[in-house]
């Protein structure tokens, strides 16, 4: 199938006629193609975000409404759900049951910066009766947003939502890999009718010739990001050297998900193997580094391994498939070049490492558990973005933070324990943007999410998410009828 992206309220081709092709990761075939967008069809989809921003209606119009049409937005999404879910695992390869908590979580969003639109308030600061001074928070402009391929519809929703509900206009450039439901999600914008052309544009191409082109522009006011944070950096740095554009940067993590001898141990085992192989551990906050006490460490190492291997590799599509491929045949060498890089460093393979024999056409990888990894090798410091986790047993609380904190990444962290109190300091000591006590991955989006030291700048989703896509001006009213005396 031929797709077309979205620009300026209409579906077209790229300028050059160019296109790309998408792949279904479980079969390893082509799906469908979407354009390439030039670096001129950018700058048109800016200029439309531009004149929208400028002179369109929508950062004009009341709170409530912007608010009532996410709302319509919403209740969309989840009338397409199945499509959108189907669509999301062919393309991705996650388990049909994950894509559809996927697009419920896309819904909810919208809904969630439905709500909180006309809830967003200015303030009347405390002023001498001569004047009046207060502030109001204006949409930040035109946005850039930048999405990874890892939850495609989720991460287009966690951008989308909260600008159009700040009064922004914005281009949208979903991963190349992944287009697919973020034009899904255009054709459902284009039936509601209700946004002005030109307020969401949806350009899909590359990051070098795409992303770029929005991250270079003088017309573009903010980029949102979601990425490596490699990407990240060199974001920041371009933004700052064209026109200061604002930026929030959602990036890496190595995270931590911390096993004490007094956890529950059969909730330890499930939270160990779920933190790590979710969504074929593609999660920026997979809990990638399994740190276990001592005495429980031989035992939960062979639970975890036992338990791996009883996930079932297949076809999203398939109802007892409980892994699907990794997204690209390139990304499985780039996860493979890590199990080779953890077997030289000396690490104990316990289970996987291989792709499944009976799984030939995809790009499956088996679950891989490493054992006693140095916590400096790279295995145990760099991203993997696969279903690979590295195991390291510590000897007591100072150490378990330690090695928590020892990585240059800050994004999530998991604390078992039935120890409220010990609990609460390893919540003070770990550097991490969100921690979880006793669960792994939930991540409710009334509260902020975002990382500490290289996972991030900024933080999306809760109230924190709309104050990214606002500014605040002050605005200072003098009530005495009489002139400056000055000079
Ligand atoms: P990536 O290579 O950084 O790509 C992310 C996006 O940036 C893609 O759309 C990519 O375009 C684009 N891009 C690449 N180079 C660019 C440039 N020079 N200018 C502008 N845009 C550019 O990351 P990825 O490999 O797709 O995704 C995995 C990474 O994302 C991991 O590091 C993961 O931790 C992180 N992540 C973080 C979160 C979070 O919330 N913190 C969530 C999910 C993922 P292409 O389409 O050409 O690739
Ligand atoms: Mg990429």
């Amino acid at each position: 199938m031929i797709h077309r992206m979205y620009l300026d309220g209409r579906f077209v081709e790229a300028g050059n006629g160019q296109t790309r092709d998408i792949y279904n990761p479980a079969k390893g075939e082509v799906m469908a193609q979407v354009p390439e967008a030039t670096a001129a069809d950018v700058e048109h989809a800016i200029a439309a975000a531009r004149r929208e921003f400028d002179e369109g209606k929508w950062p004009n119009l009341s709170a409530a409404q912007r608010g009532h049409i996410l709302l319509k937005i919403a209740s969309a999404i989840r009338a397409h759900k199945d499509e959108l879910a189907r669509l999301e695992t062919m393309n991705v390869g996650k388990p049909l049951y994950e894509a559809e908590g996927d697009i419920d979580d896309a819904a909810d969003t919208f809904e969630y910066y439905g709500g909180l639109a006309n809830k967003i308030t200015g303030e009347v600061n405390p002023m001498a009766p001569k004047a009046l001074d207060f502030t109001i928070k204006e949409p930040i402009g035109v946005c850039g947003q930048i999405i990874p391929w890892n939850f495609p519809l989720l991460m287009a929703a966690w951008k989308i939502a909260p600008a159009l509900a700040a009064g922004c206009t914005l281009i949208l450039k979903p991963a190349e890999q992944t287009p697919l439901t973020a034009l899904k999600l255009a054709e459902i914008l284009h039936e509601i009718n209700e946004l002005p052309k030109g307020v969401v544009n949806i350009v899909t191409g590359d990051g070098l010739t795409a992303g770029a082109t929005l991250v270079k522009s003088h017309d573009v006011d903010k980029i949102a990001f979601t990425g490596s944070t490699e990407v990240g950096k060199w974001i920041l740095k371009t933004a700052a050297e064209t026109n200061l554009k604002k930026v929030t940067l959602e990036l890496g993590g190595k995270s931590p998900n911390i096993f004490f001898a007094d956890a529950d141990f059969e909730m330890a085992i499930a939270g160990a193997v779920f933190g790590i192989f979710l969504n074929q551990g593609e999660v920026c906050s997979a809990g990638s580094r399994i740190l276990v006490e001592k005495s429980i460490h031989a035992k939960l190492v062979e639970m975890m391994v036992e338990k791996a291997k009883q996930i079932r590799l297949g076809d999203g599509l398939d109802p007892n498939t409980k892994m699907g491929p990794l997204v690209t045949a390139e990304h499985r060498e780039r996860v493979e070049g890590y199990i080779k890089m953890g077997k030289d460093s000396g690490a104990k393979l316990a289970t996987g490492g291989q792709r499944p024999a009976a799984l030939k056409q995809g790009y499956f990888i088996e679950p891989t558990i490493f054992d006693h990894v140095d916590p400096n090798s790279r295995l145990a410091q760099e991203e993997v973005f696969g279903p690979v986790v590295a195991v390291i047993p510590f000897a007591h609380e100072a150490e378990a933070i330690k090695l928590a904190n020892h990585t240059p990444y800050g994004l999530a962290a998991g604390v078992w324990t039935k120890d409220f109190s010990k609990a609460m300091r390893l919540v003070r000591k770990i550097r991490a943007g969100m921690i979880w006590v006793n669960h792994y991955h939930p991540t409710p989006l009334e509260g902020p999410w975002g990382g500490f030291k290289q996972s991030g700048l900024g933080r999306e989703l809760g109230p924190y998410g709309i104050e990214n896509y606002l500014q605040p001006k002050q605005v200072y009213v003098n009530l005495q009828q009489k002139p400056i005396t000055w000079y």
